[in-house]
């Protein structure tokens, strides 16, 4: 078993460290000091992943569906009882509030659930006709690869989904934030899943994509995470005709007419977006609000930025942590001054707080350049951008002017517009005066280039199965 802040591998049933003895230090982002190990897995550890999870998949696919379902429910029990503890390494290694945290293991526990509770059903065999039915099977062994925002929700969501479905399920959890991977494999191995059929890695995340996909042995491919790294993979699956799901990036537009209750919309926005530093994929990137409301709307907008509290993840009065790691300040930076550069305003923060750590201030941005990097690239960061819009053709026109298509967010009381919106919005999910996390039980996927394939509900226990088509004259 892994202790609390030097994190093993779980390969073949058993925890160990990397085959070549490396390591890697784990950052603490609201004080960028060194507070732990994570091991890195050799090819060899590799190697012995993937042939327990082959040898694993004959006995676990022919376990029966309700067995399987039971050792799920029975993993959001244990889970459920280290919430507190679990919640706690969460937030410290990635700087969203222990608030949040808790949140995400709720989440978490609900997709283990939901998934436990489905997975006889949809492993049942159904018909089409008299003549022909369909037999759900296990499509095989599965690499699930999962970024560090939100390390436990994702990494449930495909883990859980796998093993529904009857299928082993190699994780490369991020090396960034590897505890909640530790403690969704823990309980697991607590509820008494047999070798091989869950294994946990992490190290050099391009070594482990190509040698795990390389692999005959893997059948999905399911990733979440940049659009370009999930291009590279899908690549590299495509050699092994490997099935993929991508959760890719998003740019989500919310568009705020004239009828919005202005208060109401700017509190959902601000909240959702900072509340974990604009660091989820679905968060809103850019606002177009109607010009009759653009001046209140954008000045409630800053107030309102203004009033957030950034301070340590774990303190009960902080609103807003740090960004999970360096990399995210150096790209706030980048965008805010190639924005400003360009002409933009900067209505409020576009700085980096002077302490140690990586705290960004809530920052939004007007009259900012069509070219402007923030409007092309996914900020995944606290940046929102403003901009004025005259008919409901050009608010379209601006929330789909992007290569992305994951979320889009829609502020209005009429049912007319509301139903428009619906229809015109480029997107794989709208929100309709709303915006809140994934459910269990709802399929996501994105469009154009935030990926393809479904996560969640039952599209996303379905991604592990092959349906096997059975002709029969008998009848
Ligand atoms: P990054 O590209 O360095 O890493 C992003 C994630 O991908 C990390 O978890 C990393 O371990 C993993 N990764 C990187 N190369 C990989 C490979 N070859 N094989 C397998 N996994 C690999 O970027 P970053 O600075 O950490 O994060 C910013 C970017 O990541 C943004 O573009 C953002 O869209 C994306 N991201 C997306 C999500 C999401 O939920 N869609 C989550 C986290 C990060």
């Amino acid at each position: 078993m892994s202790d609390s802040t030097n994190y093993k591998l779980f390969i073949n049933g058993s925890w160990r460290s990397g085959g070549n003895g490396a390591d890697l230090a784990l950052i603490n982002p609201a004080t960028a000091q060194q507070f732990g190990r994570v091991a890195v897995a050799s090819a060899s550890d590799l190697d012995d992943a993937l042939t327990s999870a082959q040898a694993s998949l004959q006995r676990w696919s022919n376990t029966p569906a309700r067995e399987r379902g039971a050792l799920l429910v029975r993993a959001a029990q244990i889970l459920r009882g280290k919430v507190e503890i679990a919640a706690a390494a969460l937030s410290k290694e990635q700087g969203k509030t222990l608030s949040d945290a808790k949140g995400e293991y709720t989440r978490a526990i609900e997709s283990l659930e939901w998934n436990g509770l489905q997975a006889k059903k949809l492993s049942a065999p159904f018909p089409i006709d008299q003549k022909r039915m369909i037999v759900p099977e296990a499509i095989g062994v599965v690499a699930a690869f999962t970024p560090w925002n939100y390390p436990a929700v994702l990494s449930v969501r495909k883990v859980a989904a796998a093993i529904a479905a009857g299928c082993p399920v190699i994780l490369k959890a991020a090396e960034e934030t590897p505890s909640a991977g530790v403690y969704i494999v823990e309980a697991l191995e607590q509820a008494g899943i047999p070798s091989g059929v869950v294994g946990l890695v992490f190290g050099n995340p391009s070594m482990i994509s190509e040698h795990l996909l390389g692999s005959p042995v893997v059948r999905v491919l399911s990733f979440t995470g940049s659009t370009q790294i999930g291009k590279q993979l899908a690549t590299i699956a495509a050699n092994n005709l490997q099935r993929c799901v991508l959760e890719l990036g998003g740019h989500s537009p919310v568009v705020v007419f004239e009828d919005t209750d202005v208060s109401k919309a700017v509190s959902a926005i601000s909240e959702y977006k900072f509340k974990f530093a604009g660091q989820s994929c679905n968060a809103p990137s850019r606002i177009l609000v109607a010009r009759s409301i653009y001046r209140d709307f954008l000045a409630r907008l800053v107030q309102t930025a203004k009033r957030i509290r950034i301070g340590l993840p774990d303190d009960p009065e902080t609103d807003m942590g740090p960004m999970a790691n360096a990399r995210r300040i150096e790209a706030m930076e980048r965008l805010t001054k190639d924005a400003v550069a360009r002409g933009a305003r900067v209505e409020t923060g576009g700085t980096r707080l002077d302490r140690p750590g990586f705290y960004w201030t809530p920052t939004i941005l007007s009259n900012v350049h069509p070219e402007s990097q923030v409007l092309h690239e996914e900020p995944f960061g606290p940046i929102l951008t403003v901009a004025p819009f005259d008919t409901i053709e050009e608010a379209i026109e601006g929330a789909n002017d992007t290569e992305y298509g994951l979320a889009s967010y829609v502020f209005t009381d009429s049912p007319d517009i509301q139903q428009r919106m619906v229809r015109s919005l480029s997107a794989g999910a709208i929100s309709v005066n709303y915006l809140k996390g994934v459910s269990a039980d709802a399929p996501v996927g994105g469009i154009k280039q935030s990926g393809y394939g479904y996560e969640g509900g039952v599209e996303g226990l379905r991604a592990f199965q092959h349906l096997k088509l059975v002709n029969s004259a008998n009848v």
